[in-house]
């Protein structure tokens, strides 16, 4: 008989620890500017920050509803009634989650069985995958297209199959900066009814997109509503990411199963955080809608200065960041080992691309945070500079 210990998931058994963890601790053990994990260095609203601190002293601090206080999830409702005329049951439609992180866990959990194929949109977030393989369903990946990160409809349609079950789709999408245009979504949606599948909408940039492009729901095309579950964050609408508040809204039929999930993963999540997050909805819309246009001042003051190091950099029309190409620059080394010697020797952090993706990634795309206080950029873009002066 042997002693040795039975075996764990070989899914996570078999992976490393995320490159955000690898490359911030790089960042933090070698000084360097931090451009790779996406976080803000200005925290969100401060009155949605008291309404939490006075929550959390005065209470309710004991299990709030399975599916989150009804106070957030009518906050909800009306947010996505307010920005996209969408109607959404907050008694059984809306279910609050820890982070976008677990509502993306909760909605692959309840919709894939064993067998099952989900196809990911690669470079995909990296979560998606592990989960997906972990309830024995295949990811299919298909990438977008490296010229200019558009979605690509033909090979979407020819990977689709007869085990296929779902689409995750990322818009705006981490970690290309692309806000997929309504072609491009309409040409989707064809594919999801053809193929009656069920879609999956990760929206948790839904208010950070630039240049005035519309931030459009799947699920506002026609025939998607009642298919679609759409994930979204309060770290990311009010820039405290920290506070892994998250949400799922969808139709009944699907909710009443992502909850069955919900409730065994986590149950529920802080009572204070989530009466912060709805004063936040409620009150702070001023404050959630002129961040992008600071945002998008960050993304032209860095694209510029990449450009002047040498990078080619690619369309950025959303969320935190925005990719370079390094191969202008003729080293002769891939993404991941180029990022590692950026931090280390330049101080310069960054995320490789190419650990997004499933099979086939190229290896010569890098991705930089924009999300930054405009001294922090202004930092990483004089360290770049003295790189290329050769100092
Ligand atoms: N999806 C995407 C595309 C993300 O970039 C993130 C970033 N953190 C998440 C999901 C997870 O969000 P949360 O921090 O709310 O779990
Ligand atoms: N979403 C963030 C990013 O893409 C990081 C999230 C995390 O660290 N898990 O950088």
């Amino acid at each position: 008989m042997s002693d040795a210990l039975p075996l764990p998931n070989p899914v996570f058994a078999g992976l490393g620890t995320t490159i955000f963890t690898v490359m911030s601790a790089l960042a933090t053990e070698h000084g360097a500017v931090n451009l790779g994990q996406g976080f803000p260095d200005e925290d969100g609203p401060i009155s949605v920050r008291e309404a939490a601190a006075k929550a959390l002293r005065d209470g309710p601090n004991q299990y709030p509803p399975m599916m989150g206080l009804p106070l957030l999830r009518q906050a909800l409702a009306r947010h996505a009634k307010r920005h996209y005329d969408l109607d959404y049951d907050w008694q059984r439609e809306i279910v609050v989650t820890s982070g976008a992180t677990e509502a993306l866990t909760d909605c692959l959990m309840a919709l894939l069985r064993p067998g099952d194929e989900a196809i990911l949109i690669d470079p995909a977030y990296d979560s998606y995958r592990p989960i997906i393989e972990a309830i024995g369903a295949r990811a299919i990946g298909v990438k977008l297209d490296e010229d200019g990160w558009r979605l690509p409809l033909g090979d979407i349609a020819a990977a689709i199959g007869k085990r296929t079950k779902l689409i995750v789709i990322n818009s705006p999408h981490n970690p290309s900066g692309r806000v997929f245009n309504r072609t491009e979504l309409e040409g989707l949606a064809a594919l999801v009814r053809e193929h009656n599948l069920l879609l999956l909408c990760d929206e948790v940039y839904e208010h950070l997109t630039f240049d005035g492009l519309p931030h459009i729901p799947l699920c506002t095309l026609p025939g998607l509503h009642d298919r679609t579950v759409r994930v979204g964050s309060a770290g990311k609408i009010f820039s405290l990411t920290g506070w892994k508040i998250g949400w799922i809204m969808g139709p009944a039929v699907l909710m009443d199963v992502v909850a069955k999930v919900h409730q065994f993963v986590t149950f529920t999540t802080s009572p204070a955080l989530q009466i912060g997050v709805a004063h936040g909805l409620d009150h702070e819309q001023d404050w959630y809608l002129e961040l992008p246009r600071q945002f998008q001042k960050r993304r032209d003051s860095l694209v510029a200065g990449l450009k002047t190091a040498g990078f080619r950099t690619m369309p950025c029309e959303g969320t935190y960041f925005v990719t370079a190409d390094i191969s202008p620059l003729g080293i002769n080394e891939d993404d991941v080992a180029f990022a590692r010697r950026l931090t280390v020797e330049q101080g310069v952090a960054s995320i490789p691309l190419s650990v997004f993706y499933g099979a086939d990634a190229p290896t010569r795309f890098i991705r930089f945070a924009f999300c930054k206080k405009q001294e922090t950029i202004d930092a990483a873009l004089a360290k770049l500079a003295a790189r290329r002066q050769g100092t």
